[in-house]
């Protein structure tokens, strides 16, 4: 078995994307990326901090926005015109789950495509269903980055994604057929879902279901990627999948913590990266 370290490889993804934020900078354009925190949602609060820190070891400017719960709908709205318009700010993120009076798809879309560097506005995931180039969701795009860094041949592989989530599951199938899987979809009402998992040489399990995907399940030889966070209730942090069991039976598999997680922000950073890249052309 070998294990996929997540922790390894994002660090060398932040290593290039400071290398070329210091180039980009060099050319007078500054990466910018501006992430919002509606609410004092404690988990939320831990992700925006680090996603601000991992800026700043990157050479990224960052802009960290804190509104109160009961921001308007029409408020939040405001400010990403005002960041849409900002020529210092190439990546806007907002960070999710938001209070429950304020509709999500509606943020999402009010973000310029051009800057939305979590790839989960309309156009740019009708992008990646079309195969064209765009933003990708981080999450996903992490998981591609590492099969390739691992020299994982993607193509032609029968690969599971178990999840559908517009952030992970679905993305990531598009990204898995993109690089020529055959990919099968499954979720909560999936019926059999061994059969599935039985005939899959790649595993991507996103659920949320700590050590839900069990060694019977799997093919002698599969390689496992395990999206899962999962805080139990003495505190450890569990994958979705059954680690300890399933480490005998695959031939690679992502641990947690240090497999996909590390990956999310690097593929942030990343995102911003393209972005800043692509308006810099625009200017010339
Ligand atoms: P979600 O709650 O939006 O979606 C869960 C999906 O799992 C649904 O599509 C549902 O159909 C499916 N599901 C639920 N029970 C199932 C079952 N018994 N069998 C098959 N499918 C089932 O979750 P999400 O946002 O996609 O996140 C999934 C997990 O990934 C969570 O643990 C989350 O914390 C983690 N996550 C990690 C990262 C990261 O950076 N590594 C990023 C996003 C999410």
């Amino acid at each position: 078995m070998i294990l996929i370290d997540g922790k390894n490889i994002s660090s060398k993804v932040k290593d290039e994307v400071k290398n070329e934020a210091i180039n980009l900078a060099n050319l007078g354009i500054k990466p910018g990326l501006a992430v919002i925190l509606v609410g004092d949602d404690k988990a939320s609060l831990t992700y925006v901090n680090s996603k601000e820190k991992a800026c700043k070891m990157c050479e990224i400017y960052s802009v960290k926005k804190t509104l109160p719960a009961s921001t308007t709908e029409d408020e939040l709205l405001n400010l990403i015109d005002e960041l849409n318009k900002d020529d210092k700010i190439h990546g806007i993120l907002v960070q999710l789950p938001l209070p429950k009076h304020i509709d999500e798809n509606k943020i999402i879309e009010k973000i310029d495509p051009k800057k939305d560097v979590d790839g989960f506005h309309p156009i740019n995931v009708g992008k990646l269903s079309i195969a064209l180039d765009g933003f990708v969701s981080c999450t996903p795009a992490g998981v591609i980055r590492l099969l390739k860094e691992y020299e994982i041949d993607i193509s032609g592989k029968n690969a599971v994604v178990i999840g559908r989530s517009n952030i992970v599951g679905k993305p990531m199938a598009n990204l898995l057929l993109k690089e020529n899987a055959t990919v099968t979809i499954t979720h909560s009402k999936t019926k059999n879902l061994d059969f599935y998992t039985k005939n899959a040489d790649i595993i991507v399990v996103a659920i949320g279901i700590p050590n839900f995907l069990k060694a019977d399940m799997v093919k002698d030889g599969a390689i496992v990627i395990d999206v899962g966070i999962n805080r139990l209730d003495d505190g450890r942090l569990v994958g979705d999948a059954d680690f300890e069991n399933l480490k005998e039976k695959a031939s690679f598999i992502t641990p947690v913590p240090g497999g996909v997680g590390p990956m999310t922000i690097a593929m942030l950073l990343n995102n911003t990266i393209i972005s800043t890249k692509n308006f810099l052309k625009e200017k010339k």
